[in-house]
């Protein structure tokens, strides 16, 4: 399809700087792409730069993390202001979180004989954001782990020796920032969370009830199953379809933005919907 709305760039733990990704997109095909860094929108300023360049339709977004009965939840916001200064000092609030937890995995691995790792996964990040994938490619470089998925099996992955947990906002006030800022907010990635049918129903609707927009539909190769679960969710829950592929960088099995299926025809794609509802219902509810 030529619209992804879920990529990263190296303004977070992407691999690709905003203008690469953006010609990247654009030789694949994307007309449409929304650039989604963890919490920031640092990226977005060059993205447009060379999108109105190459001639693709930028769509602004982030994508927050946040809390829900305890689990890490990730919610995209798109068609977002970036200069909105509550959106701003909130994604501010997010830096500090992910900051302490930084420093916190580092104190760990010390612990565990790898001393350094702060200054590594800083040089990793490069300025952006420290993310647990910085860290991962920190522990590679040194010889830790053969490779990332190894580095977060060993160490950072949940339950591991240097696994932190962070005190993310919770999902409905992450909602409401993205909301306040103009945006649609879109529950990423749903199936990821490894919920059990019950619970995922749960997060759907609740995310639903708190002002969310879009549900993010399985990119290319999910199976037929979990495609017709996000069908019945979004149904259930009068949520709009998104598409994005969540890309982080050329990697063997996905080399370019893009190649994420339509969703189905039985649900209404995010993009068709009108522009500003969400923004108009969110001012309204200042009030
Ligand atoms: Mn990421
Ligand atoms: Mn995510
Ligand atoms: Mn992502």
């Amino acid at each position: 399809m030529d619209i992804d709305l879920h990529t990263h760039t190296t303004a977070s733990d992407g691999s690709l700087s905003p203008t690469e990704l953006v010609r990247l997109a654009h030789e694949a095909g994307v007309r449409r792409l929304a650039v989604t860094d963890h919490d920031t929108v640092a990226g977005l300023e060059a993205a447009r730069a060379t999108a109105a360049e190459v001639g693709i339709d930028l769509v602004d977004g982030v994508e927050i993390s946040c809390s829900w009965e305890r689990r890490e939840i990730h919610v995209l916001g798109l068609w977002i202001r970036p200069r909105d200064s509550a959106l701003r000092a909130a994604l501010e609030g997010q830096h500090a979180r992910r900051e302490a937890r930084a420093e916190r995995i580092a104190r760990r691995l010390a612990g565990k004989g790898m001393p350094g790792a702060l200054e590594g996964a800083r040089d990793q990040a490069a300025g952006a954001p420290v993310t647990r994938p910085h860290f991962a490619r920190w522990l590679v470089a040194r010889g830790h782990a053969p490779d990332v998925p190894t580095a977060f099996r060993r160490w950072l992955g949940n339950g591991k020796a240097a696994s932190v947990s962070v005190a993310w906002p919770a999902m409905a006030e992450v909602i409401d920032w993205i909301r306040l800022a103009g945006g649609v907010a879109v529950l990423a990635h749903p199936l990821k969370y490894r919920c059990t049918a019950t619970r995922l129903r749960r997060l759907v609707t609740d995310f639903r009830a708190a002002g969310g927009t879009g549900l993010e539909f399985p990119a290319s190769g999910a199976d037929p199953g979990q495609v017709a679960t996000c069908v019945r969710l979004a149904h259930e829950t009068g949520l709009a379809a998104s598409a994005g592929s969540d890309f982080h960088g050329p990697r063997p099995w996905q080399r370019t933005p893009g190649g994420v299926p339509h969703p189905p025809t039985a649900v209404t794609p995010i993009w068709s919907l009108p522009a500003g509802d969400s923004a108009i219902a969110a001012e309204s509810r200042r009030d």
